[in-house]
């Protein structure tokens, strides 16, 4: 069956106070749970995305990886991990950011893409906008164009789609919170 985007919506889950005091984990275990959502959601995107000459999908550790990896699968495309740091094997160019809770950094392999690849960013849920920004530059600085970033879930009020916006990425998302 076909799940709608408001199914989509609804199969997504709400951890109060995880991982810290005052936070609303949006859960999307359960939409992978549930095969019609999930394929419904890869659906979504491929029609979006699939007519733009993609040629890679930046999938951004972890969550990212899941929604990354079954896009590319199904638009033919590569993916191109965006890893915690220590996590990749070969040389990297790296990237410190702020979280909603707290700072992390990503890494990629520096000769992971070139100025022929088109990039779509994949993640799971846009928040700040910081994880995004980060995985731009360090996509940007290898001299791939990035088409756009794209996410199950955003949150608005906590301003990623304005900051991604000054910074000249497009973005799309399939619900909001
Ligand atoms: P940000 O850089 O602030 O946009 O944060 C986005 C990243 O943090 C994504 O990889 C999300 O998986 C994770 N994240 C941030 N806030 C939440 C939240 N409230 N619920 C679930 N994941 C979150």
């Amino acid at each position: 069956m076909e799940s709608t985007v408001t199914d989509i919506r609804d199969s997504i889950g709400a951890i109060r106070d995880y991982p810290k005091p005052g936070i609303i984990f949006r859960d999307i275990t359960p939409l992978l749970q549930d095969p019609d959502a999930f394929r419904s959601a890869i659906k979504l995107l491929k029609q979006r995305y699939s007519q733009l000459g993609i040629t890679q999908i930046a999938a951004i550790e972890a969550r990212g990886f899941i929604f990354g990896s079954a896009l590319a699968y199904a638009m033919g495309c590569g993916v191109t991990l965006l890893r915690k740091p220590g996590k990749l094997p070969g040389k990297v160019v790296s990237q410190s950011y702020q979280l909603e809770y707290g700072s992390d950094q990503l890494e990629m392999h520096e000769n992971a893409l070139t100025m022929n690849d088109r990039v779509l960013i994949v993640d799971d849920l846009l928040a700040t906008g910081g994880t995004v920004i980060a995985a731009n530059q360090l996509i940007t600085s290898l001299g791939a164009d990035v088409i756009e970033a794209a996410f199950v879930v955003s949150l608005p009020e906590l301003g990623g789609e304005d900051k991604l916006q000054q910074a000249g990425v497009a973005c799309y998302t399939l619900c909001q919170f």
